[in-house]
């Protein structure tokens, strides 16, 4: 789509700070190319609730133009969209006037910004406030979700508006009145005329749930939280957006007749709670910027334990009184800013799908993407889970798509941009036959992946190497990615024990070794052979055994060969391991090849036997967790949860199924439901697998 290539091509021209390498000319003609751009993007976002590029290049592109037009005052237009808030109000809504307009924020991008604000925020205040004096400041999570203003009259919701274009928003009464935390009729106590400001939004729970059930009913899952909760409100019919199960939460007292109104936001969100309206979690109240700056950098790391997204701190001039002398510029308050997150999202071409194998033949879709900035990094390469995944997000080869990379987390597609399409994108089909050995693949039942089964893929024999050379297993050093794949290819190693056979003749003959390298790499090796019995026996990759598991079966079992021998019922027996991983264990010895590889190492002079160190020690009772109640809920990333929960158990702890306020910690990983919302609720302390880990040992 035009708009959205005239963006992009605007970005690639953008250095960081444009206006001051521009001479008048060329800021003029790019302030006019930015203007149509910027009003169809935030027509985009705010009247279809359908953005077409990320909020982070959008910023990027606002930014420029607010640069450019700091520095060539005269190219300050009226009409220029760093001016607007928001966007045109829809027509099928009854248009309200808001009596007090509702403004957009200002933003800071790092601590730098942040200083910058508080020091004109000093500024402005110098004739109001003694010498020395710090205006305090309070920070509030910022909810990523949509405006809205609440009337109430006589303690009764009268009005619920949108923000519109900020002077002009739509009446979405009805909608707001099916928000169950939106209250109706207020207490006694509150006073006739009432303005509320806050946000509705959707928690990440409810929209992963509303995804699960459009996924299973054939339909496409929705982009992001923010848009459908803002897309729920605006267009659909009230008795539907009841279903999607909108939150909302307060965070400002607009118009009132209340003569004892709060005369500070600290004050304004208590007497918000009193009449029962929720407000944000964990707002605070500072005296220094400097602490305002650790609560911004402790929530960039922290936002993933929350169930809502949040894109930002705003912060905001405690007193009321400081908040007035301050006032307003063209479409935000001086009083308040706020502080965004590195972007974790960004569009970009997908050129190409291309298919990658496990080490347990795993074949899993990869996306090739056009290079682009997320977050400082540069991506090239994301996850797309599966086929399942590609088809019922209907991302195609071609599309222009959204991508998001959040923490370490690798970066994933997450849906295409649809209005951007040219009609040359090309649809996804699932390969049948092995990227690498050209076999057919496999579907097991049950599994959303599909696996090459070919006991010889030399891609499946890559991974292996790989992970067996790999730091937490043997270390090898010099046998990484490259080194592992060109030995699989040459054909010197066929098997797991070739690692140890390898010949320096053989080796001198590869592509890019010397004799140094040929040296390194066998000295790797031969330092390998004395590794602990634990790192040889997760080095193997036998299915669910990880490196605690593989820990937890050497204190039990003194060599491979008699964890070889024991029974399933035997496995299960040892505190923390659970079904399947006994299962898996006992199926992997039943194979004699695999009996083979292990006497080949121990032949070859690899240790396969317990080393002193790792003899288990007499353990105490843990009183961290002896008598603690623990619930697990989403997956753990190396523990299964049977596993986990025999770990609390051999430690004196208890594992039940559902939170209470009985309940002394939840154990959370990835996909963590209903549990983890209940457990915030109750402000249960929380613990992943690391946490768990640290609290048993
Ligand atoms: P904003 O979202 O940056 O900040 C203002 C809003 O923050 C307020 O209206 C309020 O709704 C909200 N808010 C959340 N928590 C708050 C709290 N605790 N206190 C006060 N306010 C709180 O500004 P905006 O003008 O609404 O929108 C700009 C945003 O929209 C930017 O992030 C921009 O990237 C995005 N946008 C994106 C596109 C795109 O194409 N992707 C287009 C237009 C705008």
């Amino acid at each position: 789509m035009d708009v959205v290539s005239s963006a992009l091509d605007s970005l690639a021209g953008l250095d960081t700070s444009p206006a001051e390498s521009l001479s008048e000319g060329e800021a003029t003609v790019l302030a006019e190319k930015l203007h149509p751009v910027l009003r169809a993007l935030s027509d985009a976002y705010y009247v279809e609730d359908s953005p077409l590029i990320s909020d982070g290049q959008y910023d990027k592109l606002f930014r420029a133009l607010q640069a450019i037009e700091e520095r060539f005052p005269n190219l300050k237009t009226p009409d220029s969209p760093t001016h607007r808030v928001g966007g045109a109000p829809l027509d099928k809504f009854e248009k309200v006037t808001h009596p007090e307009p509702l403004l957009s924020l200002g933003n800071a991008f790092d601590a730098n910004e942040l200083l910058a604000w508080y020091d004109r925020i000093r500024r402005g205040l110098s004739d109001t406030i003694a010498e020395g004096e710090k205006p305090a400041l309070v920070a509030e999570l910022k909810i990523d979700g949509l405006a809205i203003a609440l009337r109430y009259e006589r303690g009764q919701l009268t009005l619920g508006a949108t923000r519109g274009n900020g002077l002009i928003g739509e009446n979405v009464t009805a909608h707001v009145k099916t928000v169950r935390s939106i209250p109706l009729r207020l207490p006694e106590k509150a006073p006739d005329y009432l303005e509320v400001r806050g946000e509705v939004y959707m928690r990440l729970s409810t929209f992963d749930k509303l995804n699960d059930t459009l996924v299973e009913a054939g339909g496409a899952p929705l982009a992001n939280p923010r848009n459908t909760a803002a897309g729920s409100l605006r267009q659909l019919d009230p008795a539907a957006v009841a279903e999607r199960k909108l939150d909302f939460w307060a965070y400002g007292v607009g118009e009132t007749d209340d003569g004892l109104a709060p005369t500070s936001q600290t004050e304004a969100l208590v007497y918000l709670n009193d009449l029962g309206f929720p407000t944000g979690p964990n707002h605070a109240r500072f005296e220094d910027i400097e602490d305002v700056i650790a609560f911004c950098d402790s929530w960039t790391d922290r936002r993933g334990e929350l169930d809502f997204e949040i894109d930002g701190i705003v912060v905001k001039v405690d007193r009321r009184d400081y908040q007035d002398v301050l006032g307003n510029v063209a479409n935000a308050p001086r009083w308040a800013v706020a502080f965004k997150f590195p972007a974790q999202e960004a569009t970009t071409t997908l050129l190409e799908i291309e298919h990658s194998v496990g080490r347990t033949g795993v074949v899993k879709p990869v996306a090739n993407l056009d290079p682009v900035v997320v977050g400082g990094v540069t991506v090239s390469r994301a996850t797309l889970h599966n086929a399942e995944y590609i088809l019922s997000r209907d991302i195609r080869i071609g599309d222009r798509v959204m991508i998001k990379r959040a923490g370490d987390v690798i970066p994933q597609v997450i849906g295409p941009v649809v209005e951007a399409r040219s009609g040359k994108e090309v649809v996804y089909l699932e390969p049948t036959l092995c990227p690498e050995c050209k076999e057919p693949l496999a579907r097991l039942e049950g599994e959303a992946d599909i696996r090459c089964v070919s006991a010889s893929c030399p891609a499946q024999l890559k991974r292996l190497v790989e992970h067996f050379a790999s730091r937490n297993a043997m270390d090898i050093e010099g046998m990484g990615e490259k080194v592992a794949a060109q030995l699989v290819d040459e054909g010197l190693i066929a098997g797991i024990p070739d690692v140890y056979k390898l010949d320096p003749n053989a080796l001198l003959a590869l592509e890019g070794f010397k004799n140094k390298k040929v040296d390194n790499l066998l000295d790797g090796i031969s330092n390998s052979k004395g590794r602990p019995l634990h790192r040889l026996l997760f080095a193997l990759g036998i299915r669910f055994v990880g490196e605690t598991t593989a820990k937890l079966f050497v204190a039990k079992y003194a060599s491979l060969q008699d964890l070889g021998n024991a029974l399933k019922d035997d496995l299960k027996g040892i505190h923390g391991i659970g079904t399947e991983t006994a299962e898996s264990v006992v199926a992997w010895f039943a194979h004699e090849e695999n009996r083979a590889i292990v006497d080949l190492l121990r032949e070859l002079g690899v240790n396969t036997a317990r080393l002193p160190e790792e003899e288990p020690a007499d353990v105490e009772p843990n009183s961290e967790v002896a008598g603690k109640t623990f619930v697990l809920t989403g997956t753990l990333p190396s523990l299964k949860r049977g596993d986990a929960q025999k770990l609390i158990e051999g430690s004196g702890g208890k594992v039940t199924g559902s939170v209470s306020k009985n309940t002394d910690y939840v154990v959370a990983g990835e996909a963590a439901g209903s549990k983890l919302d209940k457990a915030k609720e109750l402000g249960i302390p929380l613990l992943d697998e690391a946490a768990l880990l640290s609290l048993l040992s």
